[in-house]
Formats: C-alpha cells, structure tokens, sequence
C-alpha cells in the first residue's frame, strides 16, 4: 500500500518568508533543515494529516492548500507531498525539532547550495523561490 508523508510549506504572504524546521533525528538528517510534518493515518486527508502534524510538532494552526511541486518518492511505498499552508494561530514553537527559522528566498537559494536541506525536499526549492519571489 502506498503511505504519504505530507509537509507543509509555511509561508508569509507579508513578509515572503518560508518557516523551516531543524531535524533533530535520525542521525542521517539531524541539523539539516525541513518543511516540517509527518504521516497520513488511514482515514484522514492529506490537509487534515498535515493541520495535526503541525499542531504536535509546532504547537500551531495552519490552514493547508493547494500542491507545491511534485511529489517525491522517499522509497518505494513511501511519497512525500508538499502543500501550500498560511499560519492561523500563534507564532509556532520547535516542540519536535531542534529550531525553527523563517527564510526569505535569497536564503532558501544558499541554504540549498550548502546542503543544509534535507535531500528530499531540495527538489521543491525551484518551486518555493516561486512562491517567494
Ligand atoms: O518526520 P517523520 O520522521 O515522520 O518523516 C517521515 C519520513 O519522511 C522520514 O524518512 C523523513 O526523513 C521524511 N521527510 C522528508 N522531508 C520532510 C518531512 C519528512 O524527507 N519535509
């Protein structure tokens, strides 16, 4: 069976910055930074997985919308989406990761020419300095 894990592309229409999240595990990925969220539970859409994600993870309300990029397969069986999501309650807070960062797209452009993403989510950079600029 196919399992989603979904990520939430967290932006600021004002300001045009994207919240990224620091992976504090596995060892593989921890100091390099996410779109945070998780898993789809059987039963639960994509948007509604990612709103109670980010509740556990960033102690906060997000409203998820529409696909950001393509999805990538983390291996066969697994994909990751990414969705759109604007903030809708308090400034979120790093319950599950190590920090948390907001970033204009002049950063997101270093930060992945560093590798300081997580490689999956490299693949949507393109796609998020669209929605920055
Ligand atoms: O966060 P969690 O451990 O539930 O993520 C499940 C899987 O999805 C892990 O393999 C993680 O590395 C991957 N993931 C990712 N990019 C994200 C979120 C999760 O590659 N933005």
């Amino acid at each position: 069976m196919n399992r989603i894990v979904v990520a939430a592309a967290i932006i600021d229409d004002t300001s045009r910055m994207l919240l990224l999240a620091q992976r504090r595990y596995p060892p593989e990925v921890a100091g390099l930074w996410e779109l945070p969220g998780g898993k789809v539970e059987d039963g639960e859409s994509r948007r509604s997985a990612l709103e109670r994600e980010i509740a556990e993870e960033l102690g906060t309300a997000i409203e998820a919308g529409e696909q950001v990029g393509a999805a990538v397969v983390l291996r066969p069986g697994l994909e990751l989406v990414a969705l759109r999501a604007r903030l809708a309650g308090p400034p979120p807070r790093a319950l599950d990761h190590t920090a948390l960062c907001w970033v204009d797209a002049g950063r997101l452009r270093a930060m992945a020419a560093a590798g300081e993403l997580v490689p999956a989510d490299t693949a949507w950079v393109p796609d998020l300095l669209e929605l920055l600029a």
